[in-house]
Parts: C-alpha cells; structure tokens; sequence
C-alpha cells in the first residue's frame, strides 16, 4: 500500500491515506459483559466506563445516522461488552432500520439473553447475528468464561435460528490446552444445525496482556485439525474486504471460515472503523490512538462537522496492525472496552 495527499476531501466518505474505503461500522454499546472469557477479560471483571461518559441511546443514534448519510457507511454492526446487556437495543436498532439508505443490521452477542430477545430484535430489523460458541462442554465452558451458562448460550442460537436470523453464524476462539481439540466437535454441531461456523485465531486484545504467539492456535493449525475429519477446499467465492477465509466442507454448500487475524493478517482490505460506547472512534481495533466525537457531539457539533470530524479520523488509519513489529504495543483498550 502507497501512502497518499494531505488529508480526506470534504464530502467523500471514509477514506484513509492508502485508499482503503470504510463502509462497516462497529459500534459497542456497552463495555460490560456477564461472562468473562480469559482472551479478552480477567475473572474479577474490569473497571466499567463511568456513565455520563458512555453515549445515551440518541447519541448513539444520531453518530450511527451521521454515518449512514453522510459517510457512506452501508453495514452496522452492534457489539460490546455484551450487546444484550444495553437496556435501549431494540429501540437503537429500529432507529438504524429506519434509516436510509438502510444499512445491513447485525449484531455479535454471546448468546446469554437471545432466547427472549431474537424475536423482537428480529421485528425490529436485526438482519444477522453472530454468536460466540468456543465449546459444547458445560465445564470447559465455565474455564473458559468463568460462568455456568452454556445453556443459556445454546438456547439463544436455537431462538435466533427460529427468529430467521439466518445463516445464524458461531464465532470460535480456540485456546491450547482447553478447548483446542474441539475444532471437529464444534463444526460438527453447526454443520447439523445449518449454522456457519468461523474460527477466529486469538489476538493480543486480553485486558491481562497474557496473549502469547507462541501458543496461539493457528489458521494452519485449525485447517490441519479440520481436515483430519472433512475434505475442505477453498471457496472460490470472492472473498472481498471479508475477514474470514471460507473453506468449502465435502464439496459445500455448507462452510467453515478460518479468521487468521494474526498469521494471516487482512489489513489492506479492512474496511472497518468503530466506535466505541464512549463515543471514540477507532480506525483499528489495535490503534492506541482514538478521535473524541462525544465531547465534539456534546459541544453542539452540526452533522456536517461531526462527518468531518470522523473523515479526520479514519485518515489517520495505518496501513497494518503491526502485531509482528519488534515494537508493537497492545492498545490500551481491552477488547471488551473496544467492541469486537
Ligand atoms: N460479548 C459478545 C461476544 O462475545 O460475542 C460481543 C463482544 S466480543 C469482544 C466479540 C468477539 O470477539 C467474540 O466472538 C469473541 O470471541 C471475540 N474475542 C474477544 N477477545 C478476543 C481475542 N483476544 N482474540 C480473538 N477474538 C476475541
Ligand atoms: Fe464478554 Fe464477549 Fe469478552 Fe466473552 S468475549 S468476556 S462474552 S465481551
């Protein structure tokens, strides 16, 4: 990627100095959760975000909307903490139903809460909805997220499927010495349910710093592990900005996606930026730098100029998220303060 020109052109949308375009958006509406998965958060929880710092749910709306007309921004996605948590979701995902052109609605939750909110969710324009699923053993579950609530997680991707949030999709974390030989065993289980299911390498997001390459799973690995039970060959569909590799299983239809967001790194085609749930943008998930856009929106900024302001900001975007640079540094942000 070249780098380019001094700055956005007034009125284009989000375009940062090597010509990638962002056109999804990821906004967390909250930094809180009830489990408490150790790739991303310690067992005592974390400090919450201070609530008058957090976006009430009209500033969200507003900032989502600025996105939608005036940037070019054609998929929002909600995202957390723990999405299902926020008291004004359904309300906040029928105002971006609402909006024109109408954005793609999708939603990532860890499933706990879903069994009674798929159906309203659904009729309130919720388009797709990934759930993360990193084992089927109630007890491997309780090392992994430190709470008993497999069933509830199972429960919410069966009402998900039943609110026709299809394909409904399963997010995996694989962790050496856990769960790391249930890659079959998961795959089985969204192959005979009709769910696609994607494996996503761990990345250094954990609020511990306890991320270790050395010990992560990898995309090779996982493909190797599949492969022993499935002939998987690669999907030749486009694979676009989309940051999982899909791979075809005995002939298709039915996938597996492998994100190899570390080994197998998507950065030139990333077309993402975020939002977090105290109104900061992020043009990376790994960026140790962030925009202000609430004390600019609480200042009484026009559309016009919170557009700007966000422009601004996802030009600075860097070219790579630099996990295998010798001075690479891991955000400040946990990925659960971040939105994943
Ligand atoms: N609480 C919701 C959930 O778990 O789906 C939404 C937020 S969570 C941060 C979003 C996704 O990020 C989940 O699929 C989770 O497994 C993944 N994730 C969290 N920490 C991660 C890490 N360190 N590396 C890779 N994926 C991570
Ligand atoms: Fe909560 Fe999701 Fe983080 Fe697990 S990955 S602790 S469910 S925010």
């Amino acid at each position: 990627m070249r780098a380019s020109t001094p700055g956005p052109a007034p009125g284009s949308h989000l375009i940062d100095r090597y010509g990638r375009i962002a056109t999804d958006l990821r906004v967390s509406l909250t930094d809180r959760c009830n489990l408490r998965c150790g790739y991303c958060m310690p067992p005592e929880g974390l400090p919450w975000l201070p609530s008058p710092t957090l976006l009430t749910d009209d500033e969200v709306i507003r900032l989502v909307r600025v996105a939608v007309e005036r940037l070019g921004i054609t998929e929002v996605r909600y995202t957390g903490g723990e999405p299902l948590l926020r008291p004004g979701l359904l309300k906040i995902v029928e105002a971006t139903a609402a909006l024109r052109p109408r954005p793609t609605i999708c939603l990532t939750t860890n499933g706990i809460g879903l069994d009674r909110l798929a159906a309203p969710l659904a009729a309130a324009g919720l388009d797709r909805v990934n759930i993360s699923l990193d084992t089927l053993d109630p007890e491997r579950f309780y090392r992994l997220a430190r709470r008993h609530r497999l069933p509830d997680v199972l429960a919410g991707i069966t009402a998900a499927a039943e609110a026709g949030l299809n394909p409904v999709k399963l997010n995996a974390v694989l962790i050496r010495g856990i769960n790391d030989d249930e890659a079959p065993a998961l795959l089985e289980y969204a192959l005979s349910h009709g769910y696609e299911l994607r494996f996503i390498e761990q990345m250094p997001l954990d609020a511990q710093h306890s991320w270790r390459r050395d010990t992560m799973v990898t995309a090779d690995e996982i493909v190797e592990m599949l492969s022993l039970h499935h002939r998987l060959e690669p999907d030749p569909t486009e694979r676009g900005s989309a940051p999982a590799e899909m791979w075809l299983v005995d002939g298709g239809p039915q996938r597996v996606g492998i994100i190899g967001s570390v080994t197998r790194p998507f950065c030139g085609a990333c077309d993402r930026t975020r939002l977090t749930a105290d109104g900061q943008v992020r043009s990376c998930l790994f960026s140790r730098d962030e925009s202000d856009l609430r004390t600019t929106l609480r200042n009484g900024a026009s559309d016009e100029e919170l557009a700007i302001a966000w422009r601004r900001a996802m030009w600075g975007k860097k070219a790579g998220h630099g996990i295998d640079d010798p001075s690479f540094l891991q955000p400040e942000r946990p990925m659960s303060a971040i939105g994943g």
